[in-house]
């Protein structure tokens, strides 16, 4: 394509909103542009990269026996009641009625489309297994869109959903999806992790989530140091370094004292001399303990770890139960239902359920809120003088922990998810009545799974990962185009005849080529390649010509090569060979 009939406007700065450089530099680029929060128009710079990942996924998938199809964005609510998620998605699904007043969402994710598809084309054991997939837009009405096509309100993805006849097949299949999605990361060259992960309110027991390491990742990661042990931090069991058990051996009588303006871990530590890792805190929640349940009312609980310790929502979500993460207490709830106000309150005495952490669970004679404004109680006993409804890893594992693996201890990353896996089991097929005859002609339901990549969350975070103060550093597997000519004196007409002749014979090859043939400085043009950040770049001008000389510029390391211009087509063919990510 050439410039001068292309539709690109670089941009010197980036609007303030732009909060991380992928983000910045897309929009620079001119490749996206806001048409509302976390929704964006594409321009043709993006879609070529989005089109070349879509490619790379239906080759992968499509070799494993996966089949393509294409479901409706707008789905009737009975549907979506069938498996109760209308309700347990909560406000992330948008909602709405047509002129019928029949009520409608947005597909935020389709396993009930897909589960309802199915069951009616499958009728026997013979017709599985089966793994189909589909490349759309979905809608997630985000509270809090950011860092443009990181998280979107609308975004693409590609999500597929298997089906076989039992959970040996569904494994099987399961490990098909995550080779293929090693094999679709691997061929974009960029630096992943597999980790473990929450099933978040998809469902399943088995799961793991594909992560590009970048700084501005929202995930927090948790990785072994000596082994291959990797999760998210939202499931990373938690194990002390060094866990501390009380030295005290005899349960001494509970004291009530005054504790006039510590309400903090912080400021209670500093007066009583006692570490916060011996203090305990109480939080206050509430959530629906019970998924199945359609009771909407939230149910108020308890949860104690160590002063030192952070709460972990999704831990919690799991141990009870829970269709989502539970919500704090605000201050006021908080005070109906213990008493005080936060800083002030504990487990002695309270008529609602109370979860303990593991870490507390070795401390004795500890102290707590006494549930009366500006007092606290010391050597207070679980077992003795409040009974734990139940005892679980509720707290955030952190950097230096012992690796779950036994194996050395934990470092930190952070991570963008671009995909996610997951065995569901029968979780939707039961619901929605999918089943088949097996060979003994019982009705069963469906074994399934379900897999998903964010196709332009990816190419987002694929430019998070690969840039310099100058720009973009495209991986050659999906840069929207692989050669950027730099046309220096496009009014000259040696210039532009050897330009010409390059551009046609790398498009003669297939390649995709962008030649800048504006009537622009120099400097210009060079700003402009660097923030674009095709992997290539040539470079045509009068003086280089006269000298029998082209440039060939490698944007990764901004090496300079000078080349003939009779060898510059195959020069170029070599640097793009030698570009490609090595295999695994
Ligand atoms: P997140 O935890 O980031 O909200 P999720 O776990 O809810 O994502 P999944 O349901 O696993 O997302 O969706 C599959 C993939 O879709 C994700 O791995 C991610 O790459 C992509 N994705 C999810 N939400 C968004 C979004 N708001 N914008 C862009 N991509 C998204
Ligand atoms: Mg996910």
């Amino acid at each position: 394509m050439k410039w001068t009939q292309a539709h690109i406007f670089t941009l010197k700065e980036a609007p303030a909103d732009a909060e991380i450089p992928s983000h910045r530099l897309m929009i620079r680029a001119g490749m996206i542009k806001k048409l509302a929060p976390g929704m964006y128009t594409y321009g043709n710079l993006a879609l070529r990269a989005i089109r070349k990942f879509e490619a790379i996924i239906r080759e992968e998938l499509d070799k494993r026996g996966c089949v393509e199809i294409l479901m409706p964005m707008v789905h009737p609510k009975e549907l979506w009641e069938e498996t109760n998620r209308w309700t347990e998605m909560g406000a992330g699904l948008l909602k709405f009625q047509n002129r019928n007043q029949q009520w409608y969402c947005l597909g935020a994710t389709h396993e009930e489309a897909v589960t309802d598809y199915i069951r009616h084309d499958v009728k026997s054991y013979r017709d599985l297994p089966r793994t189909l997939y589909q490349i759309q837009t979905k809608y997630r009405d985000e509270v809090r869109p950011r860092f443009g096509l990181m998280r979107g309100r609308e975004f693409s993805m590609k999500d597929a959903y298997s089906f076989d006849i039992d959970q040996a097949g569904a494994l099987k299949t399961y490990q098909v999806m995550y080779d293929a999605y090693r094999a679709i990361f691997d061929r974009l060259g960029l630096n992943y992790r597999i980790v473990q992960a929450d099933a978040g309110n998809i469902g399943g027991s088995q799961t793991h989530e594909f992560q590009l390491l970048a700084d501005a990742g929202e995930d927090s990661l948790l990785v072994g140091d000596s082994s291959d042990f990797a999760a998210n931090i939202e499931v990373c069991p938690a194990i002390d370094a060094e866990l501390h058990v009380s030295s005290e051996k005899e349960l001494k009588p509970i004291e009530k004292f005054a504790t006039p303006g510590l309400k903090s871990i912080g400021t209670l530590s500093k007066s009583t001399g006692i570490p916060p890792k011996e203090l305990v805190k109480t939080l206050f929640f509430s959530g629906n303990d019970d998924v199945e349940s359609k009771d909407k009312e939230l149910k108020p609980f308890a949860v104690l770890l160590r002063g030192s310790d952070t709460i972990n929502p999704v831990k919690v979500k799991n141990l009870l139960g829970m269709a989502n993460p539970p919500q704090l207490l605000t201050d006021e709830e908080v005070k109906k239902v213990s008493g005080a106000w936060p800083g002030s309150c504990g487990p002695v005495g309270l008529t609602i359920p109370i979860y303990l952490d593991n870490g507390v669970s070795g401390l004795k004679n500890y102290i707590v809120g006494a549930n009366q404004d500006a007092f606290h109680l010391k050597n207070v006993n679980h077992g003795r003088d409040y009974q734990p409804t139940k005892v679980g890893d509720l707290r955030m594992a952190q950097a230096g922990d012992k690796c779950p693996s036994g194996k050395g201890n934990l470092q930190a990353f952070r991570g963008i998810e671009v995909g996610h896996v997951f065995y569901l089991g029968t979780k939707y097929s039961s619901k929605m009545n999918a089943s088949f005859l097996n060979q003994e002609g019982k009705a069963q339901p469906i074994e399934m799974g379900c897999y998903g990549i964010g196709v332009t969350r990816t190419v987002q975070a694929a430019i998070e990962q690969c840039h310099d103060q100058d720009g973009i550093i495209w991986p050659l597997a999906i840069a929207p185009f692989q050669v950027h000519i730099c046309v220096l004196d496009p009014k000259d007409e040696k210039v532009m005849n050897a330009s010409q002749a390059l551009y046609a014979g790398l498009q003669a090859q297939g390649i995709d080529v962008l030649m800048d043939d504006r009537d622009e400085r120099p400097g210009v043009k060079f700003k402009d390649a660097d923030l674009l950040g095709m992997p290539l770049r040539i470079v045509f001008g009068k003086k280089g010509l006269d000298n029998n000389e082209v440039e060939l510029v490698v944007r990764k390391d901004k090496q300079v090569k000078k080349v003939a211009p009779d060898a510059i087509l195959r020069s170029v063919l070599e640097a793009l060979q030698n570009l490609k990510p090595s295999p695994r």
